[in-house]
């Protein structure tokens, strides 16, 4: 296995700023000499029977398989399934689902999602006892989580909804409704990309509420980061959130009066709508809706809102030339901003003069001072982030309302991740830094989780084991939100200040503070002020510019006025109570986007601490999104980045199966007293002995000889200090005689 920072090497190698990518000569060389016959590597369903395990062999295997057109692979406890880039009939069927569900051993079955799904299913009621189940989706945009999380839901939805506990109309309904949650979030929060049609500008955890039958009788959803800089600002060649075109396109001529919307007219801020998706279908998005049951009032009530934000788009400036008046608007804008007043019921006239005017407080005082023409536009599109953000708050919350179960009703959940993979572009700002920072979070529990744990657990025990080297991110994360002194502390004060904001100051203030942390680094000749992290994915260069006043990300005042002044009851609700006006009360710096972005991350971690975790891997085999094409250079950064060969190496070798001893002995005892060997009752007397651990050691010896087993079957089964150790394999055979008794 390589080293790690030969791996870094690599990874730098092939990441050059997220464009062009080649394959390093020495690893194209590796997998020129792996010589296993290609026939036999097809056949490999887990990546640790793999050998040698090395990034060429693994790669080789999963290349070979995706060419047959299989596209899960276990690696140990992780799953990692290839996007194919096209459907696959009868793959996710409602008859491939109930194989998987009523399997005495899914495990034995190909390697699928659904073995997932229904690991998790059944370990919610727990061998021993219940326990609550997460399943996290990782990979870069385009990759398939979202795509694997709906599959997910779909099973659930599917199997944990046969019973008859709950009258077949009350279980249908919710399972609809869940169901329907995801049309109607990816509508407003999922946006057409360069890297994915359908990308999720927004992050998800949804746990599905199971009761004491395990059926599914509810979910809540926590939604994380939505990237709102999108409704006023789309990169180029991408679009606006899915809603806007749906509405373009789908809007009755009834509709398209009211929304002021005729066929000819064009909105600057919905780039590219000639482009025809998939994801463009309005009808869907309302049937959603109405089964949600949001009302036809409220329905147009949002519709209006945003209906209101596109015409808002159309508003431009024009400088003045008396710096003490007011920008100018002609009157193609003036007109635009009269229909976005009455979209979104303010008084055009206060919403002109909260656009152009700013409201400064001096003591008692409030002094008026034009904006420039820069302010304006910042103003306008502030205007239409803060509203689009708070709707989807609302709409989540709404979903929530509508989905959730009573919690005397429901005791377990199992946890869907779908959460933004690493980001690497040209240029990368604040909403960059978060999404690479929740990522080292999640790389972290899943390192502590499985590498960690499991390594430190066979030394404490007593195992005899070989550490495999793994990649600890620690230091990268105590840079980015360590105390006292990190990016994030450093970050904030600046946000704190209130300053304008000097990107070559705060850069010689996070070199002097973080020196002494290898994961930064800096390009002292770039004249672009910014800071670059070694993340455990690859190096990052960050932008300074801006960052400081995106991590305040300041509302003028006058506009959440304007707002909660609004006869649209919707938005008069959303802003009546509003969290942007406390934090305006706060002062900056209270509640900058980093601490809340923080803070509910670590909320999420220790969700995931208490559960049990199980990783699916997603990976996009080509950046074009081809079917059915595998780019060698492309897929092995991505099992790079995700630790896949450090976990094959730990998996192969281990036992996944850990029992404490009194759990065991309750389990199993009785196979020892009622084994007969050679044609004579073995009697073994328990109670005469008090070490549990001899107890233990006992009953597995005689489930080994029973089966014709050496007594130090070390492969299979290992007795610890204070549990048992297992392989699957030796799980099953004990699972099969304690059945026979
Ligand atoms: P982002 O981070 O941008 O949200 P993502 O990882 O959620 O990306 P998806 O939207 O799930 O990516 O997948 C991208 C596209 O790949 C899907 O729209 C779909 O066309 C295709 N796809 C993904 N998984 C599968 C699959 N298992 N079978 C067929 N097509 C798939
Ligand atoms: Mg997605």
């Amino acid at each position: 296995m390589s080293s790690v920072d030969d791996r870094r090497d690599v990874r730098e190698g092939y990441r050059n700023g997220g464009a062009t990518r080649s394959l390093n000569d020495s690893l194209e060389g590796e997998i020129q000499a792996f010589l296993i016959d290609e026939d036999q590597l097809y056949t490999y369903d887990d990546l640790t029977k793999v050998n040698p395990v090395t990034p060429a062999t693994v790669l080789k295997c999963l290349q070979v398989r995706y060419s047959m057109k299989v596209f899960y692979t276990h690696a140990g406890c992780t799953l990692v399934a290839l996007n194919p880039f096209q459907p696959i009939p009868d793959l996710y069927s409602l008859d491939v689902m109930k194989e998987y569900h009523y399997a005495h051993q899914p495990q034995e079955f190909k390697p699928h999602i659904f073995i997932v799904a229904e690991e998790a299913y059944r370990n919610v009621r727990g061998q021993l006892e219940p326990v609550n189940q997460s399943l996290v989706v990782s990979g870069e945009s385009g990759a398939g989580k979202t795509w694997t999380s709906r599959c997910l839901m779909k099973y659930y939805a599917t199997v944990a909804s046969v019973s008859v506990v709950k009258s077949q109309d009350t279980v249908e309904r919710i399972e609809r409704r869940v169901l329907d949650s995801n049309p109607v979030m990816e509508a407003f929060g999922n946006a057409c990309t360069l890297r994915n049609n359908n990308s999720s500008r927004f992050g998800k955890y949804i746990q599905l509420q199971l009761d004491r039958c395990q059926l599914l009788v509810g979910a809540s959803v926590q939604t994380y980061l939505l990237e709102k800089t999108r409704v006023a600002c789309q990169p180029a060649n991408e679009r606006n959130f899915h809603i806007f075109y749906q509405m373009m396109k789908g809007a009755t001529d009834e509709q398209r009066k009211e929304w002021k919307m005729s066929h000819d007219q064009s909105f600057v801020w919905l780039p590219n709508s000639e482009k025809t998706i998939e994801e463009d279908c309005f009808h869907e998005t309302v049937e959603a809706i109405v089964h949600l049951g949001i009302n036809a009032e409220r329905q147009g009530e949002i519709f209006r809102i945003l209906a209101g934000i596109l015409q808002l788009g159309n508003v431009s400036f024009s400088s003045s030339a008396d710096e003490s008046q007011p920008c100018h608007l002609d009157a193609k804008s003036k007109d635009f901003l009269q229909r976005a007043a009455e979209l979104l019921c303010v008084p055009a006239e206060e919403l002109q003069t909260c656009l152009r005017v700013r409201t400064l407080k001096a003591g008692k005082q409030s002094v008026l001072k034009p904006c420039s023409q820069a302010e304006c536009s910042v103003r306008r599109d502030c205007l239409a982030k803060v509203i689009y953000a708070q709707l989807f708050e609302w709409l989540v919350t709404f979903i929530n309302n509508s989905i959730c179960a009573d919690k005397s009703t429901w005791c377990n959940f199992i946890g869907v991740l779908d959460v933004y993979g690493f980001e690497c572009f040209q240029t990368n700002n604040l909403e960059q830094l978060c999404i690479n920072y929740a990522n080292e979070k999640l790389q972290q529990h899943f390192v502590a989780h499985y590498l960690r744990a499991q390594q430190e657990e066979y030394v404490s025990e007593g195992l005899q084991w070989s550490f495999v080297k793994y990649q600890d991110n620690q230091s990268c994360l105590d840079l980015l939100e360590g105390s006292p002194i990190s990016v994030f502390s450093l970050l904030n004060e600046e946000s704190r200040l209130n300053r304008a904001s000097d990107a070559k100051t705060f850069r010689v203030r996070l070199e002097k503070e973080l020196c002494d942390n290898a994961n930064i680094s800096w390009d002292k000749f770039s004249k672009v002020p910014h800071f670059t992290v070694a993340h455990y994915a690859g190096k990052v260069g960050y932008q300074i510019e801006g960052m400081a006043e995106k991590n305040k990300d300041p509302v003028p005042p006058e506009l959440i006025s304007l707002l909660q002044k609004s006869n649209n009851q919707l938005l008069h609700q959303i802003f009546k109570d509003n969290e942007t006006e406390s934090q305006i009360k706060k002062g900056p710096g209270k509640t900058t986007v980093v601490s809340k972005f923080k803070n509910s991350l670590e909320t999420l971690m220790k969700i995931l601490h208490f559960t049990t975790p199980h990783y699916t891997r997603c990976i996009k085999p080509n950046p074009e999104c081809k079917p059915l094409t595998f780019k060698k250079e492309e897929v092995i950064i991505q099992l790079e980045a995700c630790g896949i060969v450090e976990t094959i190496h730990i998996s192969a070798a281990g036992f996944p199966i850990r029992i404490p001893f009194q759990s065991f002995l309750q389990r199993y005892a009785l196979i020892a007293k009622h084994i007969k060997l050679g044609g004579h009752s073995v009697v073994l007397d328990l109670e005469a002995d008090t070490c549990p651990q001899r107890h233990v050691e006992k009953i597995l010896s005689v489930a080994l000889k029973h089966r014709c087993l050496s007594e130090e079957h070390s492969t299979l089964v290992h007795c610890g200090r204070t549990k048992v150790f297992l392989t699957q394999v030796m799980l099953d055979l004990l699972e099969d005689q304690r059945k026979k008794i």
